[in-house]
C-alpha cells in the first residue's frame, strides 16, 4: 500500500512552509518526513525522492521479496551453501556494521538468527491471524534452529563484493539493524544535496538534520517525543527530547507481538534464551547516528540494566533510557541534558 499526505502545518517565512508526508510502503512500518520548502509541490518533490532513496534500501535489505536485476538479502539467504552472491555495496556495508554490532555485543544483536527468528515470525503471523489458535514455537526447533546461528558463516569478500553463507540453514534477518541505517544515509545524502532542514522516521528510527523553523523565523531544536509504551495511557509521550543533528531509535513490545494464554510475546528474541526478552517495555539511544543506534537498541532491550547501562556508558555521545517493564524509567547519566521541559 502506498499513501502520501501532504498538510502544511506552520508557515515559517513567505519562502519556507513547514510539510510532513507519509508513506506506508517502506519496511513494513510507518515513515514520515517533515521539511520545508517553497511550495506543496517542492515539497512533494522533494518527500518523493526521500521515498526513493530509501526504497533502493528496502529492496536491497529485504528479505522476503525479490526484485527483478537485484541481488538482495534474500538472494544471499537463497544460496546459503550453495554459492557466493554479488551485491551492492550497501548490502556489505550493513552486514559489515551488524558483525561489528554482534560482537560488541556479545551476540545480543545477531543478524545471523534469521533461522530463529523466521520461526517466531510463522508463529506470531499465525497467531495474529487466528487469536483463538495461537500458540509458541517448540523449543526443541529453536534449539535446533540456533545452531545455525554462528556470524563468523557470513563470508563477506570484499574485492568481489560478494557474500557467502557457509552454513546452508543459516539465514540472515536484518530487521534490527536495517531501518536505521537506511534512515542515516537517506538523512546524509540529502544532506549531501544541501537540504538542511529535514526529520525522517523510518518506524521509530528517527533523524534530525538541522534544526526547526518557528513561526518568526528562528531556528529551533527539532523536539521528538519517546512513545509511553503503555497505550491504554492518556500520556501518549513519556517525554521529549532535543534531536537536532541526531538520531533517536527506539525498540518497543508494543508495535509487534501476538497473545498466546493470555500473555503477551513480543519480537526481540534474547539469543540465551531463544524467548522474547522481558526486561523492558521499551529502549531508545540518542546519539548523532541512527545507522550506530539501531541494533543496539535491539542489543540492550536483551541485557538487564545494569549490563545495558555499562555498554551505554562507555560509548561516546550515546545515550539511553529504558522503560522497565513494571514501567519505572532509567536513564543514562547524560540523557537529561536533552530532556526538553
Ligand atoms: P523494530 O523493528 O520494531 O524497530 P528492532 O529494531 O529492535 O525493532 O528490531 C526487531 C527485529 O529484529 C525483529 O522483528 C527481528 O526481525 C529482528 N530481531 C529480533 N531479535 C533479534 C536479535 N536478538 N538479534 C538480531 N535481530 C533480532
Ligand atoms: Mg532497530
Amino acid at each position: 500500500m502506498c499513501l502520501m499526505m501532504i498538510l502544511s502545518v506552520s508557515c515559517a517565512q513567505k519562502t519556507a512552509h513547514r510539510y510532513q508526508a507519509e508513506f506506508l510502503s517502506l519496511f513494513d512500518t510507518v515513515t514520515t518526513v517533515i521539511g520545508y520548502a517553497g511550495s506543496n509541490a517542492e515539497f512533494t518533490t522533494l518527500a518523493e525522492a526521500v521515498k526513493s532513496k530509501l526504497q533502493e534500501y528496502n529492496r536491497l535489505y529485504d528479505i522476503y521479496n525479490n526484485y527483478d536485476g537485484i541481488n538482495n538479502i534474500k538472494t544471499i539467504n537463497d544460496n546459503a551453501g550453495i554459492r557466493a552472491v554479488k551485491v551492492d555495496p550497501r548490502i556489505i556495508e550493513l552486514l559489515l556494521l551488524s558483525k561489528k554490532k554482534c560482537e560488541l555485543t556479545d551476540g545480543a544483536v545477531n543478524i545471523a538468527m534469521g533461522s530463529v527468528l523466521a520461526i517466531w515470525h510463522t508463529y506470531r503471523e499465525a497467531g495474529i491471524d487466528d487469536p483463538e489458535h495461537a500458540s509458541l514455537p517448540p523449543m526443541d526447533r529453536l534449539i535446533e534452529a540456533s545452531k545455525h546461528t554462528d556470524i563468523d558463516n557470513v563470508i563477506i569478500d570484499l574485492e568481489r563484493s560478494a557474500v557467502f553463507l557457509s552454513d546452508p540453514k543459516m539465514r540472515l534477518d536484518v530487521g534490527a539493524v536495517a531501518k536505521g541505517y537506511a534512515a542515516e544515509q537517506t538523512a546524509l545524502y540529502f544532506e549531501g544535496k544541501g537540504v538542511r532542514r529535514l526529520l525522517l522516521s523510518v518506524g521509530g528510527n528517527v533523524r534530525a538534520v538541522g534544526h526547526k523553523l518557528e513561526q518568526n523565523n528562528h531556528e529551533v531544536p527539532w523536539v521528538v517525543g519517546i512513545q509511553n509504551p503503555d497505550k491504554l495511557s492518556r500520556q501518549t509521550e513519556l517525554l521529549s527530547v532535543n534531536c537536532s543533528g541526531r538520531a533517536l531509535v527506539t525498540s518497543g513490545v508494543y508495535e509487534r507481538y501476538y497473545t498466546v494464554g493470555g500473555k503477551q510475546y513480543h519480537h526481540i528474541i534474547n539469543p540465551q534464551t531463544l524467548m522474547p526478552a522481558d526486561y523492558y517495555k521499551s529502549v531508545s539511544i540518542l546519539c548523532p547516528d541512527s545507522g550506530f543506534a539501531d541494533g543496539f537498541t535491539t542489543a540492550i532491550f536483551n541485557m538487564p540494566l545494569e549490563k545495558g547501562r555499562a555498554f551505554i556508558e562507555a560509548l561516546k555521545d550515546t545515550e539511553a533510557l529504558w522503560v522497565l517493564s513494571d514501567g519505572t524509567i532509567a536513564k543514562s547519566s547524560g540523557f537529561d541534558a536533552y530532556v526538553v521541559k
